[in-house]
């Protein structure tokens, strides 16, 4: 391998990894710097992909547990093999990791395996597990090294009984019960997963409403869904204790009243900070902000020339797609392009039952700015493919500009959300307004016709409610 190159890259999650491959395909000499075993990063190891999967199985289970009868199948017996949907979940993760190192191989992207130091501008040294160490020289290097999960102080993760969102993606039996404490996507989403198992599942969250950077309809909307299905949520609820007592851990709440609640387990999903320990960025002088997030200008170059930054180590939510999108625009600006990324019209999505999913400003956001505008919602119910489907809980809302109709916000719950936000993003990113969509034929009968509907709904002439 040489000792030289155009863009070193530290982190093979999506951001590292989708920066590699364009840089690449752009014709630079490209390596990219992984600790891990596989490639993939948070995302595909421990996050997106095996929640994803935990998620889907468990939706399965539930199904025929609960909801096939409703169409006239009987399942008999339908029992849980843990082990079998772990290992599934397993080889999902293989398989797509595996493929990011195919897509290195296919790209001729070097893979330097170890942990990587900043030694200096231009110089990465890296440290192998068989205690080799070895320096490349780096035309351009790309701080990618992503986040972890935010400890809650004093309070050690052992991920059998005290758990992060790693351990709670790899339990070798069903909790009986569960106290997950954060009601974020992530606690909800593995909340969520453990509840279809069988587990009894309490949500603890700090502030008065769970997730808070949502829309509140959806999120008020979302709580009741959740808490027919079983969730029990204890907001305004501060932890004051976590310890460990007999077989279980018990955990001591402050809020409008002291509780103490025992469970066999306990997620700490409090939220995730970013990873740059042993990066060596104070020595070099790359800045950091109060957060401990790398500072980076609209190009993502840091306060040192030659090194720039993206992904969850830098400002802006911590998601993958954000990620993808910055490590491809970083590596198209190292060539000389001039992309830009319209940060309003990045989606987020919960992968709960039904889905939740947001983009552009909320109603609260729109309020605060003093922005007038108008709101158009039509619910799954009137959807008739939803009425097909049986998935009836939720609606679509779309908020546009009074003035220009202009869309500023798209806000979903239902089936299907996370597939349904791409129009409004769509939308978004095309400055669309609220009649674009309106008068943009939808396919019937498809959940789509809600967005249409919505639409509609804004210039109050939604035809089927
Ligand atoms: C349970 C869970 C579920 C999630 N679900 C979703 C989802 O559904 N959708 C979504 O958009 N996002 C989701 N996320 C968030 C998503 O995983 C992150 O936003 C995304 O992975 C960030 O990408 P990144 O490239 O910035 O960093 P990461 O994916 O964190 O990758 C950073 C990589 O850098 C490596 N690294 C760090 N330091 C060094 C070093 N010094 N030397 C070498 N290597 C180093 C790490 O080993 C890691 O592999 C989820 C996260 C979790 C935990």
């Amino acid at each position: 391998m040489p000792d030289r190159y155009d863009v070193v890259i530290i982190g093979a999650g999506p951001g590292g990894y989708v920066a590699a491959i364009r840089a690449a395909q752009i014709g630079l000499q490209t390596a990219c710097v992984e600790g891990r075993d596989s490639l993939g990063g948070t995302c595909l190891n421990i996050g997106c992909i095996p929640s994803k999967a935990l998620l889907q199985s468990s939706e399965k289970f539930a199904e025929a547990r609960h909801a096939l009868a409703e169409h006239g199948i009987k399942v008999g017996d339908v029992g849980l093999d843990l082990g079998a949907m772990m290992a599934r979940k397993d080889r999902v993760v293989t398989t797509l990791t595996r493929g990011v190192e195919f897509l290195f191989r296919k790209n001729k992207i070097d893979w330097l395996k170890g942990i990587a130091r900043i030694t200096a501008p231009g110089r990465v040294a890296i440290a192998g597990a068989d205690g080799t160490e070895r320096e490349v020289e780096a035309g351009s290097i790309v701080i990618a090294t992503g986040s972890e999960s935010t400890p809650l102080p004093g309070v050690p993760i052992d991920e059998q009984r005290i758990l992060s969102s790693t351990g709670a993606l790899a339990l070798d039996h069903v909790p009986n019960r569960l106290v997950v404490i954060g009601g974020g996507y992530i606690g909800l989403e593995l909340g969520s997963v453990w509840q279809r198992l069988g587990a009894n599942v309490t949500v603890v969250e700090l502030l008065d409403r769970i997730v808070p950077n949502m829309d509140r309809e959806l999120a008020t909307a979302l709580q009741r869904v959740l808490t027919r299905q079983g969730i029990e949520f204890k907001l305004g609820a501060k932890v004051a204790q976590i310890h460990k007592a007999g077989d279980g851990v018990a955990i001591e709440i402050e809020g409008a009243e002291r509780q103490s609640l025992s469970a066999d387990a306990v997620l700490v999903a409090i939220g995730r900070r970013p990873c740059t320990k042993g990066l060596g960025l104070e020595t070099i002088g790359v800045e950091r902000d109060a957060q401990g997030r790398v500072v980076v200008d609209d190009g993502f170059a840091t306060s040192v020339a030659g090194i720039y930054a993206i992904g969850d180590v830098i400002r802006g939510p911590m998601l993958a797609h954000k990620a993808m999108e910055e490590g491809a625009a970083l590596a198209e600006r190292l060539a000389g392009q001039k992309p830009s990324i319209d940060y309003n019209a990045i989606p987020a999505v919960v992968y709960t039952w039904p889905e939740v999913a947001s983009v552009g400003s909320t109603e609260e956001e729109l309020k605060a700015a003093g922005t007038l505008y108008r709101a158009g919602k039509f619910p799954f119910t009137a959807t008739p493919r939803a009425r097909t489907n049986g998935d009836t809980d939720g609606f679509v809302k779309i908020l546009a500009d009074s003035a220009t109709d202009r869309i500023l916000g798209a806000h979903i719950i239902g089936p299907d959300a996370g597939t349904l936000i791409a129009e409004a993003t769509l939308a978004i990113e095309f400055g669309a307004s609220a009649e674009d969509i309106a008068r943009t034929c939808h396919a019937h009968p498809t959940l789509s016709e809600a967005m249409k509907e919505a639409a509609l709904g804004v210039d109050g002439r939604a035809i089927h409610i």
